[in-house]
């Protein structure tokens, strides 16, 4: 396994990597949602690059940019023992130099849910995998449903400015008691990653509630909010959402496939999940 720090070398490694070459675009402390990513782009591609940058231009200046949670060493071993064949580990200055100036603005599915507290979340994240794309050039790559709005927004780029990546959503990993994992996990206590699988149940019981016929938003919200209400762990909720899959705007009724989605706080760090429904 290749580990690479600037850009032209890591050019030099794709233009020789085989047609098929697969990217996971991670900011490392990789745990097995991540890992899940890398299995499924190992037995679909040829080749499998894997980047680890933590992408300060999606973090507002209140958010953890330098606490956020970082084991290169322990990564490394994790992609090497998954059979990727090249880590891309820029430093930031690698990716905006100074005087670095363009930016990669979605219309309106970057401004909802997250991005309207997250102001320019979405601005970083399009513009950092649209960079890592230029300089790797994969066929496909591979993207968590755990951040769903994250994967609409990429979409959308891929879309209009006609990226030719294939984007492959794979379902969010979770766990036993059904808390989707994430690196920002690791700022809860034990006793509070237990209870925080309260979110997910929330969910269910929305999701339970579509299953068996209900098409009005309000009541689904309703059911979801309880859930998370009967919990003195949340201390906010930020978003109960029910949003067309594709657009991201609010439905009143489900018909089509819809992304039921919250955040919540859990002391001051934030907890997102979704499921889709249809
Ligand atoms: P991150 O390092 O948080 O930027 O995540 C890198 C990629 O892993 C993103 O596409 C995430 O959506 C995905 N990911 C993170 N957590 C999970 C999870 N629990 N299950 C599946 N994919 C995940």
């Amino acid at each position: 396994m290749e580990i690479i720090e600037t850009i032209p070398q890591m050019v030099a490694w794709t233009r020789h990597a085989s047609k098929n070459l697969g990217l996971v675009p991670t900011m490392g402390a990789l745990h097995q949602g991540h890992l899940s990513l890398v299995e499924r782009a190992r037995v679909e591609n040829a080749s499998l690059a894997v980047t680890i940058f933590v992408n300060p231009t999606q973090f507002a200046e209140s958010e953890d940019l330098t606490s956020y949670p970082r084991d290169l060493e322990s990564d490394l071993e994790a992609l090497k023992n998954a059979h990727v064949d090249a880590v891309f580990v820029p430093k930031a200055t690698e990716i905006y130099p100074s005087g670095y100036d363009t930016w990669v603005d979605v219309g309106s599915v970057s401004s909802k849910l997250e991005g309207e507290w997250r102001t320019d979340h979405f601005r970083g994240v399009a513009t950092v995998v649209t960079k890592l794309f230029n300089i790797i050039r994969p066929d496909a790559a591979y993207f968590g449903q755990k951040d769903g709005q994250q994967s609409v927004v990429l979409k959308q780029i891929a879309r209009d400015l006609n990226l030719g990546v294939d984007l492959v959503i794979c379902p969010t990993i979770r766990d036993e008691n059904g808390l989707a994992l994430s690196s920002r996990n690791s700022y809860l206590t034990a006793a509070q990653q237990r209870e925080a699988s309260v979110i997910f149940r929330s969910l269910v019981a929305g999701r339970e509630k579509w299953e068996s016929g209900e098409r009005q938003a309000d009541v689904i919200r309703g059911s979801v909010e309880q859930v998370l209400r009967g919990a003195d762990l949340i201390t906010g909720i930020d978003y109960i959402s029910l949003a067309d899959s594709e657009t991201l705007n609010e439905v009143d009724v489900i018909s089509g496939e819809t992304m039921l989605s919250v955040a919540v706080r859990i002391a001051s760090v934030q907890l997102i999940d979704n499921v889709v429904l249809g």
